[in-house]
């Protein structure tokens, strides 16, 4: 791969990276928990949806040739001869002059060929206390036609057919169609285990106190949210100090995961431990990406002794590099894992409103936020203060800018891309 020195493009990371992933084994999950995954086979109806012509109102079940010529001054009377509630079956057929008074849901009986809604017969002018099931007969005013008020029978879904095609992502709807087909389990890619492990003497665990010259752990947990996001299950490995022995030890813990996310020690300040460690332990590339923030990126395999491969992307370690590295690099992967290719975000044009500046030659992910006007477009403001360590304004950004590495700035009017974050 490539020597440190030479920067690579975005896309050729991304690629580089891609390259290495493979989607995950399919396995059965209970519904709720596959939300966001990707069904893995064409899930089948094993009977018709639904499986019984059925009523759409609650009313009466009547045959519609008796209520011919039906209105309000000339009502047509029916007997009622049974009450059916959803859930219950009648056998009984409906006879001419007969109606059975029905309730959404319930399968339509036999000689009935529509229903007419409670709307349309007296039973809204009966009293209170009159038990209409009880009266014996309804008056109905208005002629029904064939099929009115009807559910059929594998309306929404044939015996047999796919309901659900494989590739699909599910989401809330799938859930429920796989419900009503009876289903308690369905085949999806089986979710990534991403392991996350932070690195640095000055790094500290929420917490603990905090000494003199030490920082909390923003980055695990922002990359964890991240990771969790994006459908991975995910794995916290702590803290690494800048030793050989404990850097050693913590990747070691995350050998069993499908990823093992690293974040800082990978720019040039760091104490080549860590550098060591990684490349010794495996495959590990230091890359520099052309881009704003997170210049550094580290990226390889490590190599367990049962001869496995498990790939590490290793983030810069400035909090919104971090999450930015991890947006542009982790999600695709994880994204990859669970079968899904929808990981490319939206871009928008949007008009800048500020000056964006961009000397040093690297695509500029500016934090922003995007607000459409009333004029119909799309506006960016940036944040403010663009420093890599300033986490707030990642927090307040809804957006990242896409300045091109070859341009140095854009001017307020610009049209810019802009690629929206939620
Ligand atoms: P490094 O990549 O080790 O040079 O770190 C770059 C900057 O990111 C330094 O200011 C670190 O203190 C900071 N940093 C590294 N890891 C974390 C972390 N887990 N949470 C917050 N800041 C961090
Ligand atoms: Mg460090």
């Amino acid at each position: 791969m490539m020597p440190a020195s030479s920067m690579i493009s975005v896309e050729e990371a991304r690629d580089r990276i891609l390259a290495f992933f493979e989607r995950l084994p399919v396995v059965q999950r209970p519904l709720l928990e596959t939300l966001g995954q990707v069904v893995a086979e064409n899930v089948i109806a094993p009977f018709a949806i639904p499986p019984l012509d059925n009523t759409a109102m609650d009313g009466y079940a009547v045959r519609a040739a008796d209520t011919v010529g039906a209105s309000e001054d000339a009502p047509v009377m029916l007997r009622v001869t049974a009450d059916l509630a959803a859930g219950y079956v009648l056998d009984t057929p409906v006879g001419a002059g007969e109606a059975v008074r029905i309730m959404t849901g319930a399968p339509l009986p036999p000689g009935a060929d529509a229903i007419v809604p409670f709307e349309e017969t007296d039973e809204p002018l009966r009293g209170v206390n009159e038990a209409p099931h009880k009266a014996g007969e309804v008056r109905v005013f208005k002629a029904a036609e064939v099929a009115a008020n009807v559910r059929f029978r594998g309306e929404d879904v044939d015996k047999g057919q796919s309901v659900i095609p494989a590739g699909r992502v599910i989401r809330p709807s799938e859930i429920g169609v796989f419900a009503n087909v009876g289903l308690t389990e369905v085949p999806v890619y089986r979710r990534p285990v991403v392991a996350i492990l932070s690195t640095g003497d000055e790094i500290t665990a929420p917490g603990e106190p905090l000494r003199p010259g030490r920082i909390y752990d923003a980055n695990a947990q922002s990359i964890a949210a991240m990771a969790m996001q994006c459908g991975a299950n995910v794995r916290l490995l702590g803290i690494a100090r800048d030793t050989v022995e404990d850097l050693t030890a913590k990747i070691h813990e995350g050998f069993d995961a499908d990823m093992i996310v690293t974040s800082a020690g990978v720019s040039r300040g760091d104490f080549d431990v860590v550098k060591d460690v990684l490349a010794r332990e495996g495959e590990i590339d230091f890359w520099t990406v052309r881009m704003k923030p997170g210049k550094p990126l580290a990226f390889g395999a490590f190599h367990t002794r049962d001869g496995r491969k498990v790939p590490h992307l290793g983030l810069p370690g400035n909090p919104v590099s971090s999450m930015v590295s991890f947006e542009l690099f982790g999600r695709p992967a994880i994204y990859k894992m669970l079968g899904r290719s929808d990981w490319q975000r939206r871009v928008i044009r949007a008009i800048t409103r500020d000056e964006v500046v961009n000397v040093d030659g690297r695509r500029f992910y500016a934090r922003c936020i995007v607000t459409k006007g009333e004029d119909g477009r799309y506006y960016a403001d940036l944040t403010g203060p663009q420093g890599s360590g300033i986490l707030t304004s990642m927090s307040a950004a809804n957006g990242l800018t896409i300045i091109p590495e070859d341009q140095s700035a854009a001017q307020p009017g610009d049209e810019i891309d802009v690629m929206l974050l939620d």
